[in-house]
């Protein structure tokens, strides 16, 4: 695929940033500087002011995607490589202090509480936060512990194994989970399992360093803990702690007897006593697995399809996105693993990024990422008088937007990428996925609800607790003899390293987006009117008047998770016949 940026349409005319500004940091600073020196006197000068800076903003946001995507598309380019790591090293910090400067200067101007409400409500409320954990003392922490997270990278990156004569890397290997022959699948699950326990120690040290860190930056910022403190970092209005820990008793209550009933329909079906952790990803009916298309151009054509049948203005996104080139989906040599949706905030584009081998999980991969892009062309619309994306899109809300396109697309692919028989068991994964998304949501949110409240935990105590919490949520399959194994699972997942508390997100969303796709298996045309009028709200409104636009009841409490594990369950029963 050829990413050719300057090629790309530029529809919003900029007002007030240098036409040839570079991305160097004496241009740069030149405009925080003119934004930082410039009087505010009035409630119109306040709003200019926060219109110009939302152009810097995007503008800054765009030319990270950039170096992201070229860096993630290209890994052996040393040139992309070098040009991402310049800005996270030299240019990232230094623009993060003068936004502060920036954010400082607003929250000190008398002409705020003038703002016109309801637009400004949030947006205020988010500066005012930020201004009031940031530390200054805290930039060189974090610093710190970004540093910790490129060392977990490496070590996991470095993670191989050789297995049926080629070396492969973990993520590689998670496709052999999925061969109908069960000595196969449990030597390559050995092989990998081994391979990540020779290194739990180094990353069970790099996880307690950033644990000590985490509760300093807290602790310096005025709170008792780092979970309050992270509550108030991610603009967690419109929820508590305590909310998340009714979600995991609600989980724990309804979700958890559905997931092991259907572990135990599992074993059944394949025939086996006692399932072991490597019986989990294969067809229960002894089947190969799914393969929706050869190619990528088929995958594109697929998804125009199945979008076609879920709405005009939506596939017409679709379109446009294929035609300007911002899809780069086949899996090469050297690109980096993974999936995601990138928003080019100052061309307001999206680009999608992914490796597309011809499994089920990439056609539900694209079409998830679709949904993020919807996002992103339809706030094109509603432009709002600040920087309307980034961080400040709610992550609650925008996996609702991909999470439902998931699900809603998947209604369509008969005809398009199966037969009617591979489509059912195409949903049928689907919604077991789903079953066991939530029990690892909650395992995860869980688990840092305890680590980060116990900050003082030795590294025994802290696998106790793990083995615990993951005992609570886990479905039927046995650890016997793999003890140790499941005593450091918890080091596969990035986010725990890498994003900390990002994670409860994916279960408030999962259970907004499954409230969406219920009602398009409903009233289709209805369902997809209040999703596409929820994404133009962009990050102006709160989480539940988000919910609310988008047809679904917020939420996700023990009354929402039981009306979810019913669904769940009536699909289950509609999709396994
Ligand atoms: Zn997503």
């Amino acid at each position: 695929m050829d990413f050719d940026y300057p090629a790309l349409p530029r529809e919003f005319k900029r007002n007030y940033l240098p036409q040839d500004i570079k991305f160097e940091w004496d241009d740069v600073n030149r405009v925080f500087e003119e934004l930082g020196n410039r009087p505010l006197m009035s409630t119109a000068d306040l709003e200019r002011w926060l219109l110009d800076e939302s152009e810097l903003d995007a503008y800054l946001y765009e030319q990270r995607a950039i170096r992201y995507f070229n860096s993630t598309r290209q890994t052996d380019n040393p040139d992309y490589t070098k040009a991402f790591e310049e800005y996270t090293e030299f240019l990232e910090p230094k623009i993060k202090l003068a936004s502060f400067k920036l954010l400082k200067k607003y929250v000190g101007s008398t002409f705020r509480s003038r703002l016109p409400r309801p637009v400004y409500e949030l947006e205020d409320r988010r500066r005012e936060g930020a201004v009031s954990i940031f530390r200054e003392e805290n930039v060189d922490l974090e610093k710190e512990d970004s540093a910790l997270s490129q060392k977990y990278y490496r070590t996991t990156g470095a993670m191989t194994v050789t297995f049926l004569g080629q070396e492969r890397t973990l993520q590689q290997m998670s496709k052999f989970y999925e061969v109908p022959d069960r000595a196969v699948r449990e030597e390559a699950w050995r092989l990998s399992s081994q391979r990540a326990l020779t290194d739990s120690k180094v990353l069970d040290s790099i996880y307690s360093e950033m644990v000590t860190l985490r509760d300093k930056i807290a602790r310096n910022a005025g709170f008792n803990n780092y979970m309050d403190y992270i509550f108030v970092k991610k603009d967690r209005f419109d929820y508590t702690p305590n909310d998340c820990e009714e979600f995991h008793r609600a989980v724990e209550e309804a979700i958890v007897p559905l997931s092991r009933d259907i572990d135990s329909a599992r074993s059944e079906r394949v025939g086996i006593d006692v399932l072991m952790p490597w019986d989990l990803q294969v067809d229960p009916a002894g089947r190969e697995a799914l393969r929706p298309f050869d190619q990528v151009p088929a995958l594109v054509s697929g998804a125009r399809k199945v979008l076609a049948k879920v709405d005009k203005e939506l596939v017409s996104f679709f379109e446009r996105m294929v035609n300007l080139q911002l899809l780069d989906l086949d899996s090469r040599k050297g690109k980096a693993p993974g999936g995601y949706q990138e928003e080019l905030a100052e061309v307001r584009l999206p680009l999608i990024f992914m490796n597309a081998v011809g499994k089920d999980d990439d056609v539900r991969t694209l079409l998830h990422e679709c949904g993020h892009s919807f996002h992103t062309f339809l706030i094109r619309k509603a432009r709002l008088p600040f920087f309307n994306g980034g961080a400040n899109m709610p992550n609650e809300f925008s996996e609702v937007a991909s999470m439902s396109m998931e699900m809603i697309t998947g209604e369509h692919y008969e005809g398009v990428f199966y037969d009617r028989e591979d489509a059912k068991r195409s949903n049928w994964r689907e919604v077991v996925d789903n079953v066991k998304l939530f029990t690892w949501v909650a395992t995860i949110d869980a688990f840092q609800h305890w680590v980060y409240t116990h900050p003082a935990h030795t590294r025994e105590e802290r696998a106790k607790a793990w083995v615990a919490t993951f005992n609570r949520f886990c479905g039927l399959e046995s650890y016997e003899g793999l003890e140790s194994t499941r005593a450091y699972r918890w080091q596969r997942q990035l986010h725990l390293f890498e994003v900390p508390f990002y994670y409860i997100e994916y279960g408030i969303a999962l259970t907004g987006a499954l409230g969406v796709w219920s009602r398009y298996r409903k009233d289709p045309n209805d369902a997809i009117e209040a999703y596409k009028s929820a994404l133009s709200l962009g990050c102006a409104r709160p989480l539940p008047e988000l919910f609310e636009a988008a047809g679904v009841e917020w939420g996700f409490g023990s009354g929402a998770v039981r009306r979810v594990a019913q669904e769940l369950r009536s699909a289950i029963k509609e999709y396994g016949e």
